[in-house]
């Protein structure tokens, strides 16, 4: 299908996309990596009467990386946060979750902020924020405000981002030292959305017992969904924690939908066997980035 008629503006600055969003009074939708909007538009699932496109805002391009957090701008592509090698350094969460978004055509233009403003629970990167506690920073012509990730994804789909606001920038804060993270999924093929995905990170303390341990679950609910496991495998060592009871306990939190891809028993049969590996391999990796650093 053909999306229906919209008419298309192309600021050269974020002042001017400001303005030309509050003029059209909510009618405006922004453009950025077109790789959820155009598909929607051409199956009309969406008809806006004016597209903003934000792809000539330079200054919106950026990828920070400070010794507290890694901050990506609305432009920045998939591709650019993935192949970044200060961001990996810092924060390999977002490269092992990343290499599972789509393929690499379409990370070359779909863009980590765009996913995330999206909302949509299948979605990786608002997983990885919801699991780092981070931010999602927004603006328009009557100022900029900062929202954290808790405040962020209403319902599938449905983020706290306004009518007239764009969103500049999504910082994910880097995790204390002797952190580890991992990604793991099942989809039907590689580059699929997944049936049941999960990031996990594991913080350890200076004599390798666990102090931290978390995961955040795609698909498993209308939005991304954490559980704290740290009650449960705290203060042991991470090579005597009870991984198999922290995979257990997620059987009975997370609420999956069934769809054509997979029955809502079989994707909390996944989320419980996922929980066990990615938990693991979290600390396998903490140990590691320990090693490396001492
Ligand atoms: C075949 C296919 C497979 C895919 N598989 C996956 C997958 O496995 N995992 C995954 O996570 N994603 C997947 N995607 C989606 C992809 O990651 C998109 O790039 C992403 O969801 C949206 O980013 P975008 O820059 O393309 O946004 P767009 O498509 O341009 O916009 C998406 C929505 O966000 C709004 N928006 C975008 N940027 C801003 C902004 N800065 N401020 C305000 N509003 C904004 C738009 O108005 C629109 O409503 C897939 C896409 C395709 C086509």
């Amino acid at each position: 299908m053909k999306p229906s008629a919209f008419e298309y503006h192309r600021p050269e600055t974020l002042e001017e996309a400001l303005t030309v969003l509050a003029e059209l009074d909510g009618d405006g939708k922004v453009l950025a990596g077109g790789q959820s909007l155009v598909p929607m538009l051409n199956m009309r699932l969406a008809a806006p009467a004016h597209l903003v496109d934000i792809n000539r805002l330079s200054e919106l391009a950026r990828i920070d990386v400070t010794p507290d957090a890694v901050t990506v701008g609305a432009i920045a592509r998939h591709a650019e946060v993935e192949h970044s090698a200060d961001a990996e350094r810092v924060l390999p969460l977002l490269r092992q979750a990343l290499s599972h978004v789509a393929h690499p055509t379409i990370r070359n233009r779909g863009t980590t902020v765009g996913s995330i403003v999206h909302a949509d629970p299948a979605g990786e990167m608002p997983s990885v924020l919801a699991l780092l506690g981070g931010s999602v920073q927004l603006a328009s012509v009557s100022g900029s405000r900062a929202v954290p990730v808790d405040d962020f994804f209403l319902a599938p789909l449905e983020s706290a981002t306004r009518p007239g606001e764009v969103a500049t920038s999504v910082t994910f804060p880097i995790p204390p030292p002797h952190t580890g993270t991992a990604w793991l999924e099942v989809s039907r093929r590689h580059g699929d959305y997944a049936m049941c995905g999960l990031g996990a990170l594991v913080t350890l303390d200076e004599d390798l017992r666990i102090s931290a341990a978390r995961a955040t679950y795609v698909s498993m609910g209308p939005t991304p969904v954490t559980v704290d496991f740290t009650e449960l495998v705290g203060g042991r060592s991470y090579d005597a924690a009870d991984w198999a009871a922290a995979a257990r306990l997620v059987g009975s939190v997370v609420e999956p939908e069934e769809d054509i891809h997979a029955t809502a028993e079989y994707r909390r049969h996944l989320a419980g066997v996922l929980t066990g590996r990615a938990l693991k391999a979290a600390a396998a990796h903490a140990v590691a980035r320990t090693e490396v650093a001492a």
